[in-house]
């Protein structure tokens, strides 16, 4: 997309702070059944930056993502969006924030089987009652590479187009952030690098904010930044690690608990 992507936007990579948690916390159930998924976690989500938050299997990726996207409520602690404080907002507020400011990728596509990739892509900006750009629909379009597959229902495309189609339909409203939670989680090595790709590419060459929750280092060396989540808690970051910078950080994790 390079080409096209350069005629039509006079990049410059945005700054300031895109999303932002303060001692974040969230904590389920009660009794025996507590868990502390989130422990006062305060980090910073840079714009025009692709973020990757790593850490093992339950370690609150997810709730991280899902808290500071305003898709779940958290217990104590603030998460803003821009200069927009979430815990203050009431639903119709969240919505119209969600619907505006921000994307989200799911492992699962979450796309509609019923409606064809071009119906899937421009679903949220009709429902907000929004005319998509169509000099943007046709960069992102052409970016994804699904210009042949248009016509297409869900059901006829590959794992890998379908999760294509899942980030044209983020790319296309061109929110303020994107969370994508494992976007490759469900995809073959080569799809998941494709997916990779063009995420980096919408940071690097269109300048949209990426957050991005994985396991898997490889996933977390595409990023500028990897912040490491163990227990809930932050406990480190690396800045434009290769996969081994992001294994190795993994493997002392994994020994000092040994350890601990
Ligand atoms: P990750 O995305 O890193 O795998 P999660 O954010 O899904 O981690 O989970 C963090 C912790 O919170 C885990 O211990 C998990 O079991 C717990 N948890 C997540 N969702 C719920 C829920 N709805 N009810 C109770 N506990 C939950």
């Amino acid at each position: 997309m390079s080409q096209a992507a350069a005629t039509l936007t006079t990049h410059r990579a945005p700054s300031g702070v895109a999303a932002r948690a303060t001692d974040l916390s969230k904590v389920y159930g009660r009794g025996e059944t507590r868990v502390v998924a989130l422990d006062s976690v305060s980090v910073e989500f840079a714009r025009g930056r692709f973020t990757a938050i790593m850490g093992p299997s339950g370690s609150g990726k997810s709730t991280l993502m899902h808290c500071m996207a305003g898709l779940d409520t958290f217990s104590t602690g603030s998460a803003r969006i821009g200069d927009t404080e979430l815990s203050g907002l009431n639903d119709r507020r969240l919505t119209e924030l969600r619907r505006d400011k921000i994307g989200f990728i799911f492992q699962a596509f979450n796309l509609l089987p019923t409606l064809n990739a071009v119906e899937n892509i421009t679903l949220p900006m009709d429902i907000a009652g929004r005319k998509p750009d169509q000099q943007w629909l046709d960069l992102v379009v052409r970016t994804v590479g699904l210009s042949e597959r248009l016509r297409h229902r869900p059901s006829q495309l590959s794992g890998g187009q379908q999760q294509r189609l899942a980030v044209a339909r983020v790319l296309a409203s061109r929110p303020e952030i994107i969370f994508a939670d494992e976007p490759t989680g469900n995809l073959d090595s080569r799809s998941g690098a494709e997916i990779l790709g063009f995420l980096r590419e919408s940071v690097r060459e269109l300048g949209q904010t990426v957050v991005m929750a994985t396991h898997d280092p490889v996933a977390a060396s595409y990023a500028d930044r990897v912040v490491f989540l163990v227990d809930g808690r932050i406990v480190d970051e690396l800045r434009n690690p290769t996969a081994d910078d992001v294994l190795d950080r993994m493997r002392r994790f994994d020994a000092e608990d040994g350890t601990g």
